[in-house]
């Protein structure tokens, strides 16, 4: 990391240095809580691609020749790190994308807990192969190799999670890892990238930053680049498909969600009521893939329901303000373009018919009045429309901020049909007392994530990733190993 002017600049992680791009240039990284520019990062270029590419091979032969245990005690120590500078991540994060910091088990679930999982179950590789004998004369088995050189494309909403997720089975596995963070978020990578590159020999951990239109495909189609997984749109995952096919490689793809999150008469009514405001609107402002945007309530309680998220949301459960500061629960969009898609989406909800039960407003001048630091910081009130269809493009597109439209049902049949009346897959909600329902309704809602009596639970140990248009694939150790198969004649 250099200091060239008022603005910190974080460099891209190449071959184990922190070398500045060739290019030279750099781009403002701002801060979505004031709309200011708070740091700079590089803005890579082709030849960068070629370094970085280079670097991650240069390094494959003897990384995954390691003992798996071997790499297992490399990742622990990454574990350990994080309590020295998991703090500091943290708080890069937060200028990065505006989620508020409140959180520990963030750095201890999703961090810390993700290294020494990943760690444990390099050394259980073994395990995952098969042995069998084939007629009189054969054995066969099977082994897990690595990729090679994995690329992990980061979305800007959780850049430290994906991160996570995506290096440390990645490396755990054996394949060295390239991570090229969103051009919206990328401090948090480049700085976990330098972090991580003390650790590990050189080469094995690559962070390069810039734009997905400068560098995307040429690093997709790179022919040194076994495996990509992306986080992150349905159009972005479409222009990797088209561009690795002249050099075809295995992909993951963890994409978008329109989540439902549906409440029965039987339910507990005060945990799903806060159930239903974190799932859409605290801490990360609606954006986070599993965001619970459909709000699917029974009729009978409808009214109820959401007249208590009203009270609870005007009753200052919802606290803006500085991100830093764990007492506030909200905080702003995470850059401009997606402010102004946010914006656009409470129009086009009001414009096509659905009712504002609350919320509506943005602009840090309107929702943190007196606070003029906050005055350009891309603020939106949480904002709940009601609807009687489905239909609406507010209840079918992705909007990915503090935007939900809640729906009421009569019966479990019709709120399974809404909840799977879309093209995503990834996440829902079930909150009801009653068990065997419960797992009817697991059992018959298409998405990768259900949670009942609960919402946007994750952990290291279970797989995540989504069904339908919400992608293929997770980031599991297995995904991250191709099957070697062998026949051998023992006579
Ligand atoms: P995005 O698709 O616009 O960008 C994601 C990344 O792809 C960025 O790093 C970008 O630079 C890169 N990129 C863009 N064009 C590229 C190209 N042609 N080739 C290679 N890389 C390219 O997504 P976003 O706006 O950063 O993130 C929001 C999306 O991510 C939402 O749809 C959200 O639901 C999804 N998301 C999914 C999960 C999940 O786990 N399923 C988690 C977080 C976010």
């Amino acid at each position: 990391m250099h200091t060239s002017s008022e603005l910190k600049e974080y460099q891209n992680i190449i071959n184990g240095n922190s070398s500045p791009v060739s290019s030279g240039k750099m781009m403002d990284s701002i801060d979505p809580a004031t709309g200011k520019a708070w740091a700079k990062i590089p803005l890579s270029t082709v030849e960068d691609v070629e370094r970085v590419t280079a670097s991650a091979r240069g390094a494959f032969a003897a990384w995954s020749s390691l003992p798996a245990r071997v790499r297992g005690d490399y990742l622990r120590q990454i574990g350990d790190m994080l309590d020295e500078h998991g703090e500091e991540l943290l708080n890069l994060e937060t200028r990065n994308n505006g989620w508020v910091r409140d959180n520990y088990n963030y750095l201890n679930i999703v961090m810390k807990q993700l290294w020494y999982e990943a760690a444990g179950t390099a050394s259980n590789m073994g395990s995952h192969g098969k042995t069998v004998q084939m007629g009189r004369d054969n054995f066969g088995y099977t082994l897990r190799k690595p990729y090679g050189v994995v690329l992990g494309i980061l979305p800007w909403n959780a850049p430290l999670f994906t991160f996570t997720i995506k290096a440390a089975y990645a490396l755990a596995a054996g394949n060295t890892v390239i991570i090229k963070p969103s051009e919206h978020a990328a401090v948090a990578s480049l700085r976990y990238g330098e972090l991580l590159s003390e650790i590990l020999p050189p080469g094995v951990i690559n962070v390069i930053s810039g734009f997905g239109s400068d560098i995307g495909d040429a690093l997709v189609s790179h022919k040194e680049v076994n495996k990509v997984s992306l986080t992150g749109s349905k159009a972005t995952a479409e222009a990797i498909t088209k561009a690795s096919a002249g050099s075809p490689k295995s992909l993951i793809f963890e994409l978008g969600g329109k989540s439902p999150n549906i409440v029965f008469q039987d339910a507990d009514i005060d945990k799903a009521v806060n159930g239903l405001i974190n799932g859409i609107f605290t801490r990360n402002s609606g954006q986070i893939c599993v965001a619970g945007s459909r709000i699917l309530i029974e009729r009978a309680i409808f009214d109820e329901v959401l007249l208590r998220m009203k009270e609870k949301i005007q009753d200052s459960y919802i606290k803006f303000g500085n991100t830093l500061n764990t007492e506030n629960t909200m905080g702003p969009i995470a850059n401009l373009p997606q402010y102004n898609k946010v914006i656009s989406y409470i129009k086009i909800g009001q414009e096509e018919g659905a009712e504002l039960v609350f919320g509506g407003r943005s602009g840090g001048s309107i929702l943190l009045p007196g606070d003029s630091d906050y005055a350009d910081g891309y603020w939106v009130e949480p904002t709940l429309f009601k609807a009687n269809t489905n239909t609406l493009r507010i209840c079918q597109e992705e909007i990915f901020g503090p935007v939900a439209v809640a729906v009421p049902f009569d019966s479990e049949k019709e709120a399974i049909e809404i909840a799977n009346d879309t093209s995503y897959g990834l996440a829902a909600g079930v909150w009801t007392t009653d068990l065997a329902r419960a797992h009817r309704m697991v059992d018959k809602i298409e998405a990768g994530n259900v949670w009942v009596n609960t919402y946007g639970i994750v952990g290291a140990d279970l797989p995540f990733g989504g069904f339908k248009e919400s992608g293929y694939g997770t980031d599991s150790i297995l995904d991250y190993t191709q099957e070697k198969t062998c026949v051998i004649d023992f006579n």
